[in-house]
């Protein structure tokens, strides 16, 4: 069933009248449209890193036509499409935030230009936007790209008609976006209306001789200057609250209830979708059903389940109405032509920009009853000199998918036959998605095989509008049902419990929803780019010249529903089976005769700000537990050579804060540390064990590290000297590793040291804090 509002309409109204144009063009009558030509318009421009703005840009301007409005979508880098300097219709941005609070790429340009000094107070005084944020709290500077176009529109005198969402990924996108989508649509009206009236008033003002206009009761009027930032100061997201009439919550539900079809019948009001989004008004479909019944879909049996999963739900869900985003329009057309021979590529489609550079040597430095594995690898890069990195540098590796789980894909789309076919994928004709282009990640005259090894990353985890897509594939009932449910609004916790958290790849998916087939072009256009993944070089130049050193722990997933067996993580399963015979493991002595070495594809991520302090004599603190101490070697071997090249000079003191598992098993670069240690470049090491509690071990731990357990404690413990450092020699801190518990840890310890070093409250110690992330004296390079 297709639910269309229709929307009221008022006599001698000028402004509304593109309402009923509108929505007489969307009944389609005898295949005759109506002419639409005075649709209002609104712009939308997104800055997208890894494809999540734009794909929330895309849905927003496919989603306007039912609201009577029309989208001119772009990319930020695209300036030849849109001009702000003259623009007088309402702008959205969309905007994702990458690194350590950098620009995604594509806003690079935009950002840079509005940033110029030159420009006046008022250069922007015409504009009207509304601005959505995309981030991540578990890493350093949440939004900052979102925050700094916002901060700077608002200098330059634009005016925001709707309060800024701030989309945590770390808790799932949707809990902002949803809401902030839903009560979009109003804003922009309001500031439409309103900016017609402005200019109503403005003509009448010139010319004097106009009719009145009345402004049309039935579009809301967003008021343009009382919404604020409302972002938490210390880096969260604004929730739900983004917009605060409650109608808009109570408005999707009750729709749903009013409207609800049996779900054999499910399909939304349009074909028109967003990602992860339930459309307010006209987008929404609703669903209903009674008692939940079997897994096994078995007609007219009921067995009702004891514990939801993947794949079965229990009341209130199963029983609930559901609120489905509109299903993506399809846009690309697939076909798979089988040749003769097909070009031999091997290895991946951009190696010009990469290189190809051998290991040289594998070693593991955990025990092997060590909970994490941790590897460290030597590449050769003598070959490349323009390789040179900068301790505090990243580079990329570019990893295939596993070649079992491309096959199995292969099996479960049925296509293993085809394989070797060349894939051909050109954009629809008649595609209804806005700015619909062929993604540049998806080479022409490849095999498949190729396509799924090299080019997707058919491990990430399905979205819900790929989801939403899949119930249009699925032939069960019941597991078309529950598809749906995890895609739904009303779903959204099972789908971060069961899809989510679990890190469920399309693969797990499709083996769990065994009737679900879908197409080939399903797969191309919802699975993402397969991307490369960094990692922190863990050595100097100076000590290794010709030689990058990096560390990394083998990422394990456990078992779960929809995944029978733990799987590695991608690439750092697959550095693993590549290395592990040349691995040297702890206590073992390398072999004379090592096989023959493997080469991977690389390339260099300089990052500019995570450098040790230029002046020696300024003192710095890093803390890096695990893996997250691979940078400060390359800092201390980097330190060690210079202290030897130059002794005379003045060296400030160095404090590291390392933290393990056990003394003897995971305490990675330990005589290394200590050979710093010995020969003055590290003043301070700092270790703790958060699992040696036999009473020895603990002895042991508790004379070296005080009774410390995680990084942060030993921080407390030597919190004079710390904030000593900070706040009266102007010296720096690193934190690097784990995102997702450490780096907020170590962050509250640091609040709380400074409240009590300098006996003020948490306000002014978060401000004091932020004050040295701003100086670039409080720096993270955090993942997770
Ligand atoms: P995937 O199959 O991609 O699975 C990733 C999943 O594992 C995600 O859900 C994520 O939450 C989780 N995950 C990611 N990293 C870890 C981890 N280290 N431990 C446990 N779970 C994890 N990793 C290192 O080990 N050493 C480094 O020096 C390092 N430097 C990095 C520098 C930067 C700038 C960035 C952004 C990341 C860095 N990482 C580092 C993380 C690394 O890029 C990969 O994400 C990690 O190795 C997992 O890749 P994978 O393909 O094996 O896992």
């Amino acid at each position: 069933m297709v639910v269309l509002r229709v929307p009221a309409l008022h006599n001698g109204v000028k402004t509304v009248l593109w309402q009923f144009t509108c929505y007489l063009s969307n009944l389609v009558l005898c295949n005759i449209r109506m002419p639409c030509e005075v649709k209002p318009r609104f712009v939308v421009l997104y800055g997208s890193q890894k494809g999540q703005a734009q794909s929330i840009a895309e849905g927003i301007a496919e989603e306007a036509e039912e609201h009577g409005l029309v989208a001119e979508l772009s990319c930020l880098n695209q300036n030849e499409n849109y001009n702000l300097e003259k623009e007088n219709a309402p702008v959205i941005f969309i905007v994702s935030t990458t690194g350590d609070g950098e620009p995604p790429d594509n806003a690079l340009q935009f950002v840079k230009h509005i940033k110029k000094k030159t420009l006046s107070t008022d250069h922007y005084k015409h504009l009207c936007y509304a601005l959505l944020a995309l981030g991540d709290t578990n890493y350093a500077n949440f939004c900052n790209c979102g925050k700094t176009i916002e901060r700077r529109l608002q200098e330059l005198g634009a005016k925001q008609f709707y309060a800024t969402g701030y989309a945590d990924d770390g808790v799932g996108l949707e809990v902002v976006l949803d809401p902030w989508i839903e009560g979009l649509w109003k804003a922009i009206k309001g500031a439409l209306s309103k900016m017609a009236s402005d200019r109503a008033v403005h003509v009448k003002g010139d010319a004097g001789d106009l009719t009145e206009e009345t402004p049309d009761s039935s579009i809301p009027v967003v008021q343009l200057d009382l919404l604020s930032l409302t972002d938490h100061q210390n880096g969260k997201s604004v929730g739900a609250s983004v917009e605060s009439d409650s109608k808009f919550a109570s408005g999707a539900s009750s729709s749903a209830s009013a409207t609800q079809t049996a779900v054999s019948d499910v399909r939304p009001a349009s074909s028109a979708g967003r990602p992860g989004l339930a459309s307010h008004s006209g987008g929404v479909a609703s669903v209903s059903t009674s008692a939940p019944e079997t897994q096994t879909g078995g007609a007219g049996v009921h067995h009702v389940a004891l514990a939801a999963s993947l794949t079965c739900s229990l009341p209130p869900l199963s029983e609930s109405s559901l609120n489905v985003p509109a299903l993506p329009p399809p846009y690309l057309d697939v076909s798979l032509q089988e040749v003769d021979t097909m070009g031999e590529i091997t290895g991946p489609s951009n190696k010009e920009t990469l290189h190809e550079v051998p290991i040289s040597k594998a070693a593991q430095l955990t025990r092997g009853d060590s909970v994490k594995t941790a590897l460290l690898l030597e590449m050769d890069i003598s070959a490349y000199p323009m390789m040179t990195y900068q301790p505090g540098d990243s580079f990329d590796v570019v990893c295939p998918n596993r070649a079992s789980e491309v096959e199995d894909l292969l099996h479960r789309l049925g296509l293993q036959d085809q394989r070797n076919h060349c894939v051909h994928v050109s954009l629809r004709k008649d595609t209804k998605k806005k700015g619909a282009k062929v993604p540049s990640y998806i080479p022409q005259n490849v095999s498949l095989l190729y396509l799924f090894t090299w080019c997707l990353e058919i491990r990430s985890v399905p979205k819900k509008a790929f989801l939403r897509a899949l119930v249009e594939n699925t032939r069960d009932s019941v597991q078309k049902r529950r598809l749906q449910e995890l895609c739904s609004k009303q779903g959204a916790e099972d789908y971060n419990l069961y899809v989510r958290d679990q890190s469920l790849s399309i693969l797990e998916l499709l083996a769990a929803f065994p009737s679900c087939s879908p197409p080939l072009s399903l797969l191309i256009e919802h699975l993402p780019k397969l991307q490369p993944r960094p990692y922190s070089a863990a050595s100097s130049c100076l000590r290794h010249p010709g030689k990058l050193h990096f560390v990394f722990n083998v990422v394990e997933f456990p078992a779960c529903h929809g995944r029978p067996a733990g799987r590695q993580g991608l690439c750092t399963g697959w550095l693993f089976d590549l290395i592990n015979p040349v691995l040297v493991f702890p206590g073992k002595a390398e072999s004379s005769s090592s096989p023959a070495l493997p080469k991977i594809h690389v390339s260099l991520r300089p990052n500019c700000s995570f450098r040790a302090p230029t002046d020696p004599s300024v003192p710095f603190i890093m803390v890096g537990p695990g893996t997250g101490v691979a940078p400060f070697i390359g800092f201390l071997q980097q330190r060690e050579n210079e202290r030897q090249e130059n002794p005379e000079a003045v060296y400030g003191e160095t404090w590291l804060f390392f933290g393990c598992r056990h003394r003897d098993r995971d305490y990675l670069f330990r005589e290394e540390l200590e050979g710093f240690v010995s020969s003055g470049t590290l003043s301070h090491l700092k270790v703790c064990f958060s699992r040696d509690n036999c009473e020895e071990e603990a002895e042991k731990a508790t004379a070296s590290a005080g009774r410390a357990r995680y990084v942060q404690h030993n921080l407390l413990l030597n919190s004079q000297q710390i904030t000593n450092i900070l706040l009266k020699q102007n010296g720096c801190l690193y934190v690097c590793g784990d995102a997702k518990n450490m780096a907020k840890d170590v962050n509250d310890t640091l609040i709380e040291m400074i409240k009590t070093e300098l006996q003020v409250d948490q306000l002014e110690a978060m401000k004091t804090l932020a004050g040295l992330r701003e100086e670039k004296r409080y720096l993270q390079d955090i993942w997770g």
